[in-house]
C-alpha cells in the first residue's frame, strides 16, 4: 500500500486519539532524570533497559516512562528530575519554513525533495521504494549514479539515517549528501568521478512512522509504531539486526515497554528488513548510519567489548574521518568501539554490516555534544554548519567504497569467525587496497 493522503492520514491520527487516549497519554509523558553514576551501578541498572542519553561528569541521563519512574522510587534510587532543563530546548516557535518540524524533513516533505532531485537530475538520481512501513508509509532510497537508471554493478556505498525518531538532525546530513552530489556533478571534478564510478545510496529516513510520531504527538518518542502484544508500543529497530541479536539483555531488552526493545525476532520489523534487503541486493562496500548525539564515530563491535578482526584498520578509518570532520571549523568528534564509548548495543546496523558483509561500517552521533547543548534538539540554523563539518568524511568514506576491491569472498555469519578487510591502512590515513 501507499502512503495515505495527508487529510485521511489525519483523520486517522484524530481517530486514534478518540479510540485510544489512555495509551496515547501514557506514551505521551516521559522524563528525564539524572543518576549519579556509581548510585547506577549499585542499582545494576544498567540492566533495566533504560533509554539513556549520556553521561556526563559523574551522572547519567536516561529518559524514563511513569513506570519506569515508579520503578526507580521503589527501589529507592536517588535521582534527580531535570526534564525542565531541556524540553524544549530552543524550540520555542515555528520557524520560517512552517510547520511543525520546522525546516527539518518531514515523511511527505522528503519523499517530495527527492522526487525534485530526481526529475531535475534523470541521468543521476532515482528514487527507490524499499518497503512499507507498518503504519503504510513508503520508506524511501534515493540512488545516486550515471546511468541510474541501468544496473552497471558498480560498488557502493549506503548511507542511513533515523533509525531512531527524535533524532532529526540525522535524517538531514544524508538528504544534504545527495543533494551536494548532484548539484555538484557537472562543476566538480571529484564528484563527478565519484558518482560514475559507484553507486551511492541514500537512506535518510528509516523509522518513518517513529519521526511522524515525534512530529506530531511526542518529541522525544525513538522506536518505531509497533503494538506489541502486552498494549505497548515500539521496537528499537537499531536492535532488531540478527547479528548478536539479543546477545544479552543489557544491549538491548526482551521487555517491549523498554525504549531498546529488540523485537520478538531478529528482522522482525519491516524497516530493518528494507535495509536488509537493500544492502544485501547490491555491491556495497561501506556504510555510515547516523544518529544523535554525542559527536563520536563508533565502529564494531558494540554487542561486546572486544575489538573486532581488523579493528585497528577501523580504528585508523575513524580517526581520519574525525581528523577530516575536525579540520572544518574545529568540531571534535570522538571515536572508538562501539562498545566502550559508552553501553554496549546487540542487533543494531553497524555489527550486522561488518559482520554479514565484512565492510567498514560506523555509526556517527551527530552534535550536540551532549544533552546540555541541546540533546536531541538542534537549532535549525544549524543543520547545513553539521552537513558542511560532515561532507569530507562522506566523501572520503564514499571513496574509499568506489575504489576498494570486492569484499572478502568469506562472509563470516558466526561470532567466532574470522573477518579479513580488504585494505590496510597506511600511516597518514591513507588507504592500501592492494592495487
Ligand atoms: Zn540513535
Amino acid at each position: 500500500m501507499r502512503r495515505a493522503r495527508p487529510l485521511a492520514l489525519a483523520l486517522a491520527v484524530g481517530l486514534a486519539w478518540v479510540l485510544l487516549p489512555v495509551r496515547a497519554a501514557a506514551d505521551e509523558t516521559g522524563e528525564i532524570v539524572s543518576i549519579d553514576k556509581k548510585e547506577f551501578l549499585a542499582h545494576r541498572l544498567e540492566r533495566r533497559g533504560l533509554d539513556l542519553l549520556m553521561e556526563k561528569e559523574g551522572r547519567v541521563y536516561a529518559v524514563v516512562s511513569p513506570g519506569e519512574l515508579a520503578a526507580l522510587f521503589a527501589a529507592r534510587v536517588r535521582f534527580t528530575r531535570v526534564t525542565e532543563r531541556f524540553f524544549p530546548y530552543d524550540q520555542t516557535g515555528i520557524s520560517a519554513d512552517g510547520g511543525l518540524n520546522g525546516a527539518y524533513h518531514s515523511t511527505l516533505e522528503l519523499e517530495t525533495d527527492f522526487r525534485a532531485l530526481a526529475r531535475d537530475h534523470p541521468q543521476l538520481a532515482r528514487v527507490v521504494e524499499l518497503g512499507t512501513s507498518l503504519e503504510g508509509r513508503t520508506i524511501y532510497a534515493l540512488k545516486i549514479s550515471d546511468n541510474v537508471s541501468q544496473d552497471e554493478g558498480e560498488p557502493a556505498v549506503l548511507v542511513l539515517g533515523c533509525h531512531h525518531a527524535r533524532e532529526w538532525i540525522s535524517v538531514e546530513v544524508p538528504f544534504l549528501f545527495g543533494r551536494y552530489l548532484l548539484e555538484n556533478y557537472a562543476a566538480d571534478a571529484a564528484v563527478r568521478n565519484l558518482v560514475d564510478r559507484s553507486e551511492v545510496w541514500i537512506v535518510p529516513l528509516v523509522n518513518p512512522d517513529g519521526l511522524e510520531y515525534t512530529i506530531h504527538v511526542y518529541r522525544y518518542w525513538r522506536k518505531n509504531r509497533r503494538l506489541n502484544a502486552d498494549g505497548t508500543y515500539g521496537v528499537d529497530i537499531n536492535r532488531n539486526y540478527s547479528y548478536a541479536w539479543g546477545y544479552d539483555n543489557i544491549g538491548s531488552s526482551p521487555e517491549p515497554a523498554s525504549d531498546v526493545f529488540r523485537g520478538t525476532a531478529p528482522f522482525s520489523e519491516p524497516e530493518t528488513d528494507a535495509v536488509r534487503r537493500l544492502a544485501l541486493s547490491r555491491d556495497f562496500r561501506a556504510v555510515i548510519s547516523y544518529h544523535s548525539f554525542s559527536q563520536v564515530i563508533l565502529y564494531p563491535w558494540g554487542y561486546v567489548d572486544a575489538p573486532a578482526p581488523a579493528d585497528s584498520e577501523l580504528h585508523a578509518m575513524a580517526g581520519t574521518m574525525a581528523g577530516l570532520i575536525a579540520a572544518v571549523r574545529g568540531t571534535v568528534y570522538g571515536y572508538g568501539r562501539a562498545a566502550q564509548a559508552l553501553y554496549v548495543t546487540n542487533g543494531d546496523t553497524v555489527d550486522w554490516a561488518y559482520a554479514t558483509l565484512g565492510i567498514p561500517a560506523f555509526t556517527i552521533e551527530l552534535p550536540p555534544v551532549d544533552v546540555d547543548h541541546g540533546g536531541f534538539f538542534n537549532d535549525e540554523a544549524a543543520i547545513d554548519a553539521i552537513f558542511r563539518e560532515n561532507l569530507p568524511a562522506l566523501l572520503y568514506l564514499a571513496g574509499y567504497a568506489a575504489n576498494s576491491p570486492a569484499p572478502p569472498h568469506a562472509r563470516p555469519r558466526d561470532r567466532g569467525a574470522r573477518l579479513r578487510l580488504p585494505f590496510r591502512i597506511l600511516p597518514g590515513g591513507r588507504i592500501d587496497n592492494g592495487r
